[in-house]
């Protein structure tokens, strides 16, 4: 039995409860939750510990975080708090944004920005790393952490500091995934500690910038907090501890007034805005949908996010100068010569597949997985690893003179959100529908999931993006009847098909829905899933339709080592594929052409200037 799954009907295919990621393993959620959620999802997520990423930059990636951050020095990472709290602080200083330091003074020098700002983000990245691979070293560091945390809360910690919101949010996050993902008896107690000693710093609701500076500020850092991030984890720790403190506070950073409320009304508010942190707070929106039923927060995230989109590279990354631009004005294409900082990558690709995650499981829509796999091909996996002296990747450059480098300042934020979003790879990858499963991303991996009392695995081989195949096989203990959903990107050629066991299906596969096989599946079962990538041109925006980078299925391709090349559409277009190398001729040589992960030191450029 067959059946293609239109998006309408996508849709309508199942109008579950939402269950927090890792709840289904844990059994904590049933324990400690004062709710369910009022939202309605389509779909929900798998446990972190249900997907396997297999060998592939996926993996290489994630192994490559979680091996750093559990090698890191705990002293080092506690030493803020422990400073602070004026109990010993043995261990090195970390250094850059990450250590107290007399010499900040922001703009011009931000060393001592946030001392223990990331903190919570590497406790998080190690909590979802260990879901994800139930390795006891990792949840005996996690253990460690929490402990040595607890003991360092204080309320001096936040006396002179900058942005307290900013590093509560994150230490929220990582207490309550401690508690959640590892099985932290300790989390859920520190948390409600540092809430103690947060709350008598945190402003009475959530403030813009222009709100901020109107307040008196000792320097310009102190109208940089981020109130408006807060509610999402707030939502969560609730949900995760039951104590309604934690709702009562993110209902009151809820910034309706001035994001959501015109963003729900289809008032685009983004321009000039913090890119990464306004793309943060659609997450809390999705948040206050999901435990509130609010309809105007998800009218909210999912306009917001619209409007991300419309404003978005050619490899889906947004925020040139970490801001938004005015639609209409070009701002795009001007960013291309006067800043490399376009795209802050490891946190806005973070944020991005959040809010993703949230809108494919609220409205099963699968053009969200189209933009996920964008970022990912396009920027995230092509971020540079952490070094262990804390120099981070964070700008993907698209300056028409265009290079890969560290940030200068060791441990900023995006030291913080990179092994978050590489943990969450998995659990970004498929979904579960009512009726079965969707395959969202198409990477090397193996889902493991319990049906009708029956564990099934699929498992799915690819070297996708490079290539356009896509094998899984099913394994069951016994036959069961369930859909299998693979996610039909909107670029998908004709030639895209779909074989179960050999033999062609004919159902249909249009672009930018979900291709449904309903059918009894047992042990042994093959799909064979080819997309046809199509090779195609973007304008980086409608002021600029000269102005054009070139595209192949879902990877975005840069010319390397050759900044002055001129190209005509017809070359860019006949570019020819070898490997994980594109060539194209120009006027005056052949030009070789990478994807992002796959360029090291040379020059590049993103996009090219075309005769119309
Ligand atoms: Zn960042």
């Amino acid at each position: 039995m067959r059946k293609r799954l239109s998006r309408r009907s996508f849709l309508k295919s199942g109008v579950g409860t939402a269950v927090a990621a890792g709840a289904l393993r844990s059994g904590l959620l049933a324990q400690t939750t004062a709710t369910v959620d009022k939202g309605p999802t389509v779909l929900r997520q798998f446990a972190y510990s249900d997907v396997q990423l297999l060998d592939g930059p996926m993996l290489g990636q994630f192994r490559a975080n979680h091996e750093f951050f559990l090698a890191i020095d705990e002293d080092a990472l506690l030493k803020p708090f422990r400073q602070r709290a004026g109990l010993a602080a043995p261990g090195p200083d970390m250094g850059g944004w990450y250590s107290w330091s007399d010499e900040f003074d922001p703009p011009n020098n931000m060393t001592g920005y946030v001392p223990g700002h990331t903190f919570g983000q590497y406790l998080s990245g190690l909590a979802r790393a260990y879901a994800a691979t139930g390795d006891q070293p990792t949840q005996a560091k996690i253990h460690r952490l929490v402990q040595g945390f607890a003991e360092a809360i204080s309320p001096k910690f936040y006396v002179g500091y900058p942005l307290p919101c900013y590093t509560f949010d994150k230490i929220n996050c990582g207490l309550i995934d401690a508690h959640q993902f590892a099985q932290d008896s300790g989390a859920l107690p520190a948390l409600s500690r540092a809430t103690d000693a947060v709350i008598p710093y945190l402003p009475p609701h959530a403030l813009t910038r222009p709100e901020m500076a109107a307040r008196p500020h000792p320097n310009i850092s102190y109208t940089w907090d981020e109130s408006y991030t807060l509610p999402e984890n707030f939502f969560l720790a609730w949900k995760r501890s039951g104590d309604k403190r934690y709702f009562d506070l993110a209902r009151r950073f809820l910034q309706d007034t001035d994001y959501f409320d015109p963003l729900a009304a289809g008032d685009n508010v983004l321009p000039h805005r913090h890119a990464y942190s306004h793309v943060n707070a659609l997450s809390s929106a999705s948040q206050a949908y999901l435990v509130m039923g609010s309809e105007k927060h998800l009218r909210a995230a999912r306009n917001g996010l619209g409007f991300v989109l419309a404003q978005s590279f050619a490899t889906g990354g947004w925020g040139p100068n970490e801001s938004f631009v005015e639609p209409g004005s070009g701002g795009l294409a001007d960013s291309l010569n006067t800043t490399h900082a376009s795209f802050e990558t490891p946190c806005g690709a973070y944020g991005h597949f959040k809010i993703v995650r949230y809108l494919m499981r609220i409205t099963g829509d699968t053009r969200y997985g189209d933009s996920m796999e964008k970022v990912l091909y396009n920027t995230i996996l092509g971020a540079d690893p952490l070094q262990p002296s804390g120099f981070s990747f964070y700008y993907s450059d698209y300056n028409n003179h265009g290079a890969k480098v560290y940030y200068p300042e060791k441990w900023p934020c995006c030291s913080g959100t990179f092994p978050q979003v590489t943990a969450d790879y998995g659990i970004s990858s498929y979904f579960r529908s009512n009726d079965g499963v969707l395959v969202n991303l198409f990477v090397p991996s193996r889902l493991s999931f319990d049906l009708k009392g029956t564990r099934v695995t699929l498992e799915q081989q690819t070297s996708y993006p490079y290539s356009n195949e896509v094998t899984l096989h099913v394994t069951a203990e016994t036959p069961q009847t369930f859909a299998i959903a693979l996610r039909v990107p909107a670029w998908a050629g004709p030639h895209t098909s779909l074989a179960i066991n050999g033999r062609r299906w004919e159902g249909d596969l249009h672009p930018a829905t979900a291709a449904s096989v309903q059918r009894e599946w047992k042990t042994g079962d093959t799909i064979e899933y080819s997309l046809d990538r199509t090779m195609r041109l973007e304008a980086v925006d409608a002021q600029h339709p000269n102005t054009v980078a070139l595209i192949d299925g879902p990877l975005t391709l840069f010319a390397t080592n050759s900044p002055e090349s001129r190209f005509t559409r017809a070359q860019l277009l006949a570019a020819r594929q070898n490997g994980s190398l594109w060539i194209a001729d120009s006027a005056i040589a052949p030009v070789t052409f990478k994807g992002f992960p796959d360029i090291r030191h040379e020059e590049y450029r993103l996009y090219h200037e075309v005769a119309g």
